[in-house]
């Protein structure tokens, strides 16, 4: 263990920015439109490039609701100085049509998603883009999973129920990309301090929280990114 933590503390966590849409303001609550980012992130592993979200889709529908001003996949990873033929897997949060848009430019590479959100995006109609899940190489899986040595997997439901995060095991404490498990870091941290309370057996009523929230936090995170959210919660 000590060694793969060696290892661990040369993984860099670069973010990938895919542009921004514009939430309109029937669905923000408060009687405004949101302009709100679209990020993704690589994960360099010494074994290998990973790649989690891979962008926004295209449709005219889509395109008319949330008028995006999108970069593609390509475009996107070029700005960190990355192209696809760096990756060798990728993997979505979720499958909603703005996390999955650039699947189907990754060609072989595996892309890891929870079989849960896969059935659901196959299942439920207008769930996401149909295109982008029939044209991706998924590696579904169930639970949590270690996808390179010190990086896996974990589900965290709530915005869709089969989403999952990214933890990146470090020497100095584990980085979480956190996709859209909540909409913003102040929401997570308005969580995180619940946790603290219930940890502390503070007096109820207190707000409740995802049960994951613990597993999270018995990781140690040292920081937690968002997929729309370009702030960050740190201890
Ligand atoms: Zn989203």
């Amino acid at each position: 263990m000590i060694c793969q933590y060696r290892d661990m503390a040369d993984v860099a966590v670069r973010r990938v920015d895919f542009g921004y849409f514009v939430r309109p303001a029937q669905e923000t609550g408060s009687g405004q439109p949101r302009v709100e980012p679209c990020l993704g992130y690589v994960v360099d592993h010494p074994r290998g490039m990973l790649l989690f979200d891979t962008g926004m889709g295209s449709h005219p529908e889509v395109d008319a609701h949330y008028r995006p001003h999108r970069a593609g996949l390509r475009e996107a990873l070029a700005a960190v100085g990355a192209q696809t033929s760096d990756l060798s897997l990728a993997a979505n949060c979720h499958l909603h049509f703005d996390h999955c848009g650039g699947n189907p430019l990754l060609g072989a590479i595996p892309v890891y998603v929870q079989g849960a959100e896969l059935d659901a995006a196959r299942r439920t109609p207008d769930y996401t883009l149909p295109e982008l899940v029939e044209n991706s190489r998924f590696e579904p899986v169930t639970g949590q999973v270690e996808v390179l040595a010190g990086v896996f997997l974990m589900p965290t439901p709530g915005h869709t129920g089969g989403h999952q995060s990214l933890i990146v095991r470090r020497a100095d404490g584990a980085v979480i990309l956190a996709g859209q498990s909540h909409d913003t870091a102040t929401q997570y941290a308005a969580d995180q301090l619940s946790w603290r309370a219930h940890r502390d057996s503070h007096s109820q009523p207190l707000p409740d929280i995802p049960n994951w929230i613990d597993a999270l936090q018995q990781l140690d995170p040292r920081i937690v990114y968002f997929a729309h959210d370009r702030s960050v919660w740190t201890p």
